[in-house]
């Protein structure tokens, strides 16, 4: 209570608003023709003058009148000072201060010449600033201490994606009057995924972005700001992962084929079509991203029994995760070409010029391999299919899912199963039918 930290006025009465408003202020009642025996009760209003300010201080909202050019206040010796503070008149009294929130109540008229109705305009404006805190956070609040809360962790990339998400809850809640995150329901939620996204977002992408906002809710109980597990009742959004695809051997051959005669140009990889044909090879057989396949250190490369073991450090990983080596095979062949053939760069056979920008080179192999694609009448021709083409066949040949997840890179079996489940189930047929050949014909 504010009033409770208010000193003993000279009077001895407790200079409050309440005991000062009804008690002891000279306005009230005061007739016309007692005006000017005001001076007496002076006192009185410094008294209240003074609760005023210290109220300020206790950030609570201030009544005070802004009189008319005829008000019988002018007429009067109150000091200029204090004559806002004189109520028994007709003008409109007016409105300032702090909500016990913090909250900034604008200067404003209540509309109101009474001191009891223009308290009662006070009186609802601090009520409300209560609910609220009995509220809550609000959703926009809470997005804003989460996203922080990540900052660390995420990339700007990925960052960028949860505050999407956390824009669009916020409006669809808004749009629906709920601003206070303990006003979060599973409905609205659940009618969020339908109506608060995008109509034509793609499946996969809706899953990912509805695992981002259970994520947030997670965090929302954690933290207390909604005293239910709402993670717990909002379901995920089951997406069917369209299955990967691999290139068929004659595909493979037409795209390796359609490097070399990607003639003409004079800068990078235009300049090299061997060079670049390698680079093809190189993903097509150890299955590494176009981003490690053009960071490929020839001097890095150990002979081992059968193959060369190449360990790197894959670029693609979360911020925080520590820099996790992976292991990958080049055959005897494949190791001798790179070495022997022009190199785009002494840096590196795959690098040149604005090496440094990785995801520009990355941009040329995808794009060099579109025009391939056009040329040589293979569809959808782009890097990441090497890789795939690369899992596929482990799978088809019997390299468990357990270790061809290993060999791409994956952060668990279950990524790897997500994209090629299709091609474990097709080998599981294939050795079917093996074992059905072998029983018939033994
Ligand atoms: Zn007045």
């Amino acid at each position: 209570m504010p009033n409770a930290k208010n000193p003993r006025s000279s009077n001895g009465r407790t200079a409050a608003f309440g005991a000062v408003n009804r008690g002891s202020n000279p306005c009230r009642g005061a007739k016309t023709n007692e005006i000017n025996s005001l001076a007496a009760h002076i006192d009185a209003l410094y008294e209240y003058w003074y609760s005023v300010i210290v109220s300020q201080a206790n950030q609570t909202i201030v009544l005070y009148k802004r009189h008319n050019p005829s008000c019988q206040v002018h007429k009067t010796r109150l000091p200029h000072a204090t004559r806002r503070f004189w109520m028994d008149c007709s003008c409109p009294i007016w409105i300032v201060g702090r909500t016990p929130r913090g909250d900034i109540v604008p200067r404003q008229s209540t509309g109101f010449s009474d001191l009891k109705q223009a308290e009662a305009v006070r009186a609802s404006l601090i009520t409300q600033a209560k609910d609220e805190t009995v509220h809550g956070p609000t959703v926009a609040e809470c997005a804003e201490k989460y996203l922080a809360s990540r900052r660390h962790e995420l990339s700007e990339k990925t960052l960028g994606q949860h505050r999407l998400l956390l824009d669009r809850l916020i409006k669809f809640c808004e749009s629906r009057h709920v601003l206070y995150m303990r006003n979060l329901s599973v409905d609205l939620l659940e009618t969020f995924k339908i109506d608060g996204l995008p109509e034509d977002m793609a499946d996969t992408t809706k899953s990912t972005v509805v695992a981002k906002l259970r994520c947030f809710l997670r965090t929302a109980y954690r933290r207390e700001w909604i005293t239910e597990s709402l993670v717990d009742k909002v379901t995920a959004h089951r997406a069917v992962y369209e299955q990967k695809e691999p290139y068929s051997d004659e595909e493979v051959k037409l795209i390796l084929d359609g490097a070399l005669e990607l003639h003409g140009g004079t800068h990078g990889y235009a300049k090299l079509p061997k060079t670049f044909r390698l680079l093809l090879e190189l993903m097509h057989e150890t299955g590494m991203r176009v981003g490690d396949a053009i960071r490929y250190d020839a001097a890095v490369p150990y002979k081992s029994d059968h193959l060369w073991i190449y360990t790197f450090v894959p670029q693609k990983k979360k911020k925080i995760d520590l820099p996790k080596p992976q292991e990958t095979y080049l055959t005897e062949r494949l190791k001798v070409a790179i070495d022997q053939c022009d190199w785009l760069s002494p840096k590196g056979p795959f690098l040149y010029g604005a090496f440094r920008n990785e995801a520009y080179l990355a941009n040329e192999v995808y794009s060099r391999m579109q025009t391939i694609g056009e040329k040589c009448g293979v569809p959808d021709c782009r890097p990441h299919r090497l890789r795939d083409t690369f899992a596929v066949r482990m799978l088809l040949k019997g390299v468990p899912l357990e270790d061809v997840s290993r060999l791409l890179g994956h952060s668990s079996v279950k990524v790897t199963e997500t994209y090629y489940a299709k091609w474990v189930a097709s080998r599981k047929r294939r050795l079917e039918r093996l074992v059905a050949e072998s029983l018939v014909n033994p």
